[in-house]
């Protein structure tokens, strides 16, 4: 691929990185992302992947915008209030970078469908709001191989990982959380959830999944960061491999 004069500028920051440069920006344009959620995570990396010349962004999200999305959800504007938010996600990225495909898939990933909404994309990036989503999401990634970074938000606490579990070494999202099918779920909308949060969140989402796609310097595979907003304080913990974790299990008997 080669870069036209446009696109020279417009990514001359990344372009001068050495861990970058001219062919990584080449394998950022052919990339395809496939992103869970368009919502308090899901905005600004979504932002942030167009920004960055991702140039194929699956944005699935079954859900329309709503008022009370607008304090964290930043790739929305009041106008959109009622209108679905892959189409809302597709309207700003086409104002952001024309260099950008967003697919908007407005519709809910389940475990029946996720392997047809994933298939082809290099890296998924897991930013919804609810576990059984995060369960079939993560399934689908280690069945296809597929790089997943997974981040979450509490109140006033992030968790950002990624998973390549499909390594021998390396956990899957099973190793972390086992088979709690039926762990209870909160979302922001009985705990609430402090705006800027999100952002600092989806924006590290954003650059794990750029780092996979390039790829440079260490990924989070193998670890969890937490982030604690109420003391400022970030730990990186160690998540080991589980040696009886069923999606590892079914991944290795996997024909
Ligand atoms: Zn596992």
């Amino acid at each position: 691929m080669t870069l036209t004069d446009d696109q020279l500028d417009r990514y001359a920051r990344h372009i001068i990185l050495k861990e970058i440069g001219g062919a990584g920006q080449a394998r950022l344009l052919s990339a395809d992302v496939a992103v869970i959620g368009a919502g308090g995570i899901g905005s600004p990396a979504i932002l942030y992947l167009a920004a960055a010349g991702v140039g194929t962004i699956r944005v699935i999200d079954h859900d329309a915008v709503a008022l009370s999305n607008l304090q964290r959800q930043v790739l929305f504007g009041t106008d959109d209030v009622g209108a679905p938010k892959a189409e809302a996600a597709m309207a700003a990225v086409a104002r952001l970078n024309p260099d950008v495909k967003l697919i908007p898939i407005n519709a809910r990933i389940d475990a029946d469908n996720a392997g047809l909404m994933l298939r082809d994309a290099d890296v998924v990036l897991d930013g919804c709001d609810n576990f059984a989503t995060r369960l079939a999401v993560a399934d689908a990634a280690q069945k296809m191989r597929m790089p997943l970074v997974s981040a979450a938000v509490g109140p006033f606490e992030g968790q950002l990982a990624t998973y390549r579990g499909w390594e021998k070494d390396k956990p899957c999202y099973r190793c972390l959380v086992g088979a709690a099918e039926d762990a209870p779920e909160r979302n922001c909308a009985e705990t609430g959830v402090i705006g800027a949060l999100t952002g600092v969140m989806g924006s590290m989402a954003a650059l794990e999944v750029i780092r996979a796609l390039v790829p440079f310097g260490e990924d989070m595979a193998g670890r969890l960061m937490i982030a604690d907003l109420m003391s400022m304080r970030f730990r990186t913990l160690s998540v080991p491999k589980d040696p009886a974790c069923p999606g590892c299990a079914a991944e290795l008997c996997a024909p």
